[in-house]
């Protein structure tokens, strides 16, 4: 099973891809998470991408292809994965295209989680909360100003990228406003119709 979620920051697709993980027996290849483990360890790339994080701008296509590269070919890929957060731009969607092809490998189904922008600021303000309930640290981008990059950074530059999967038949869409049992259950009919797992 090869699966994309998409949707804007706080569409619910980290909770989602955790629970097809499990489903599945597959990883969820985040590359919020990816990119947050570099900058955590301070690697090369990380230095690079932590100040663009922090302002809730994307880091760039080269760096991002190149870390997803390198993992969809790890032993725990084989089986499949659930991107989260990537393809962010056309350009990255068509470069795993050309990374799949090159394993043979393709998609079953891209989703988009479609969410109403004024709910997704209650949703990140939740998430503060609960991460700081929880005593866990709390997202540097997880902020008024840098939410506002990422939801501008999401409608000029990961908008198109649904289009470019709808184009070619791909997508299926799901009201990400639903509770979230209940989108997982919209998810499940989806994949019901194309699993290969
Ligand atoms: P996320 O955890 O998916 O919300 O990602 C957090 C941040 O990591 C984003 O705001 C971007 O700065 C960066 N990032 C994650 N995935 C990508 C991507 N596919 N392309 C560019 N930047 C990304």
């Amino acid at each position: 099973m090869r699966l994309i979620l998409l949707g804007p920051p706080g569409a619910g697709k980290g909770t989602q891809s955790a629970r097809f993980m499990q489903k599945y027996g597959i990883p969820q290849l985040s590359t919020g998470d990816m990119l947050r483990a570099a900058v955590s360890a301070a690697t090369p790339i990380g230095l690079k991408a932590k100040a663009i994080m922090d302002a809730g701008g994307l880091v760039s296509d080269d760096i991002v292809v190149g870390i997803v590269a390198d993992r969809i070919r790890e032993s725990d890929a084989t089986r499949g994965f659930i991107l989260d957060g990537f393809p962010r731009t056309v350009n990255q969607a068509q470069a795993l295209d050309a990374m799949l092809a090159e394993q043979h490998m393709d998609l079953d189904s891209v989703i988009e989680l479609k969410v109403d922008e004024a709910a997704l600021l209650d949703r990140i303000a939740s998430r503060v909360q609960e991460m700081v309930a929880a005593g866990k640290p709390v997202r540097a981008d997880d902020n008024p100003d840098a939410f506002k990059t990422r939801l501008d950074a999401y409608r000029t530059l990961t908008a198109p990228v649904s289009a470019y999967y709808e184009k070619k038949g791909r997508l299926r869409t799901i009201d990400g406003m639903a509770p979230a049992d209940t989108v997982t259950e919209m998810i499940d009919e989806v994949l019901s119709h194309c699993v290969k797992a």
